[in-house]
C-alpha cells in the first residue's frame, strides 16, 4: 500500500488538476472525478489508484476528499470511505490500459450537447483534419477518429462492463451521453492534456455545426 507521504503527494496533483478543470466550469456543482494509479503492477489484482470522493467542491478539494481503491473499487483507505459513484469506469480504463496513470472525467457543456446531438450512427463523434489532433498522440493532422458515445446509465457497473470492448488504444477518451468526457494519459500532465485537447474538438465541432445551421454567420 502507498505511504501517507505518496498519498498526500499524489492528491496535490489531483487537486491542482481539479481546480483548473473547475475554474474552466468543467467541474462545477461538484461533478466529475479524478484519479490517479498508485501501483506500478500490470496485474490488474494488485490496481490500487486515488479517486476523489463522493460529493466534494472539485474546486476546494483537499487530501481529505480522496480515497485510495483496490479492485472492485473496494476501499483500502479510509476503509470505509465512499469513492466517487462513478469509480468503477475508472477502473475499466486501468483494466483495459496497463500503462495508463490517470483518468480525468469532466462534465462540460460542449461534450454533453455533442453527446446527444452530434453523433454518427448514435454511437461515436468523428473528427478530421485538425492540427489539435495531434495532441492526442497522432502524429499528424490528417487522421479521422472516432469518440465512442455511451447511453448513461446509473448502474456503473453495467456500464463499466459496456465500455470495455469499445475502448480503442489510440483514441484517449469516450464520452457518455447527456453525462460527460472520460479522457486519460500516461501521466497527470498528457490526461490533463487529452481533456483540453477533445474540450477544443469539441467547441470546434460546436461552432462547426451553428455555421451549417446559419450560414450567413459566415460570411458576415
Ligand atoms: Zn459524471
Amino acid at each position: 500500500m502507498p505511504s501517507h507521504d505518496e498519498i498526500v503527494e499524489a492528491a496535490a496533483i489531483l487537486i491542482e488538476a481539479a481546480r483548473g478543470f473547475y475554474d474552466k466550469n468543467w467541474m462545477l456543482g461538484t461533478s466529475g472525478n479524478l484519479s490517479l494509479k498508485m501501483t506500478e503492477e500490470t496485474d490488474p489484482e494488485g490496481l490500487q489508484y486515488l479517486i476523489t470522493a463522493s460529493g466534494p467542491d472539485k474546486g476546494a478539494l483537499t487530501p481529505d476528499d480522496f480515497v485510495l481503491v483496490g479492485k472492485g473499487g473496494i476501499a483500502l483507505q479510509p476503509p470505509q470511505a465512499k469513492s466517487s459513484a462513478e469509480t468503477l469506469l475508472h477502473e475499466a480504463v486501468y483494466q483495459s490500459f496497463p500503462d495508463v496513470v490517470a483518468v480525468y472525467h469532466v462534465h462540460t457543456v460542449t461534450a454533453t450537447l455533442l453527446s446527444i446531438h452530434a453523433t454518427d450512427d448514435n454511437q461515436v463523434l468523428t473528427f478530421s483534419n485538425l492540427e489539435m489532433i495531434k495532441g492526442l498522440g497522432f502524429d499528424t493532422h490528417d487522421v479521422t477518429i472516432e469518440l465512442p458515445v455511451f447511453e448513461n446509465s446509473q448502474d456503473i457497473a453495467a456500464l463499466s462492463q459496456a465500455v470495455r470492448p469499445q475502448l480503442n488504444p489510440n483514441v484517449p477518451g469516450f464520452l457518455i451521453k447527456g453525462h460527460g468526457l472520460y479522457a486519460w494519459g500516461k501521466s497527470p500532465f498528457e490526461a490533463k492534456r487529452h481533456v483540453e485537447i477533445w474540450e477544443y474538438l469539441f467547441q470546434f465541432k460546436l461552432m462547426e455545426r451553428m455555421l451549417q445551421v446559419n450560414p450567413q454567420a459566415a460570411s458576415q
